[in-house]
């Protein structure tokens, strides 16, 4: 088993950088791979950059230069449902992309000759999602950061650990009207309510579903997707989501 583990941002795969023994570097297509062992497994640790295409080609090569048998892409995104919060957890049991409209050729956001609109995570690869982000926000969460950061940031309670639908675009999305009108095209598209909205994850389970490899998409809420998102966002990645996707990649990584 070897796990390729890809992260939009940089400060998303710093601390697993940190504990992974590197065997060696490449660098392809402007991104570098660091090949290794992380947690007693084979892995592969790439920063992917953020947006679609960047994150499908990283992964493309992922697949098939360094031959990984599991994909798991972590980060933060913006909440769409209002019941979320600033650190809560989404797993994605389907992801969508939320700006591919190729009508009238094709139905609103079908991927053309594939004929799926959603990509859908099996339950196997969610179930174990959900028993690491469980044992990790249950556990060791509190040891890696001070309740007095969790607040500072509005989280108070345990952060809440949720799955379904990730809607993914080529948009940073940062105004409730662009939310409204979004919600309301999935929903006309016969698409459940989204958990959650980023700029990857269904680029990712598109690659993922074309070669055959399992994928998990796992995210920490990182703003509300409205006029505080991106002031928000990049404090909150670096003192808090680090530590979330490093802490449940870890348990992940035991786990597989
Ligand atoms: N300049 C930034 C760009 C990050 S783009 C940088 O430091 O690289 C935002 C990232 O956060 C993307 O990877 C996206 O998946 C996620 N994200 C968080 N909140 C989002 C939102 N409201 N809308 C879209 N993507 C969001």
């Amino acid at each position: 088993m070897k796990v390729g583990i890809v992260g939009a941002m940089p400060q998303e795969i710093a601390l697993l950088q940190r504990d992974m023994t590197v065997v060696r570097r490449q660098t392809r297509g402007m991104r570098e791979y660091l090949e290794g062992r992380l947690y007693e497994k084979d892995a592969v640790l790439v920063f992917s950059r953020c947006a679609k295409v960047a994150a499908a080609s990283t992964v493309t090569t992922l697949i098939e230069v360094f031959g990984v048998d599991l994909v798991i892409f972590t980060g933060v995104a913006g909440a769409v449902d209002p019941a979320l919060g600033i650190g809560d957890v989404v797993i994605g049991n389907a992801l969508v992309q939320h700006d591919l409209d190729t009508r009238p050729l094709f139905r609103r956001f079908e991927v053309p000759l594939l004929g799926e609109i959603a990509f859908e995570v099996p339950p196997a690869m969610l179930g174990l999602a959900r028993r690491s982000a469980e044992r990790y926000l249950h556990g060791p969460l509190h040891q890696d950061v001070p309740t007095e950061v969790l607040s500072a940031f509005g989280i108070t309670g345990p952060p809440s650990l949720r799955e379904g639908l990730i809607v993914s675009g080529d948009q940073f999305i940062a105004d409730p009207g662009t939310l409204t009108d979004l919600r309301r095209a999935l929903k006309s598209a016969g698409l459940p309510a989204p958990l959650c909205v980023e700029m990857e994850g269904a680029a990712v389970a598109q690659v993922c579903h074309e070669h055959g490899v399992p994928v998990i998409v796992m995210r920490t809420i990182s703003d509300k997707a409205d006029h505080s998102a991106a002031v928000d966002f990049v404090p909150f990645v670096e003192r808090v989501a680090s530590h979330f996707t490093s802490g449940i990649v870890r348990e992940l990584i035991t786990l597989v």
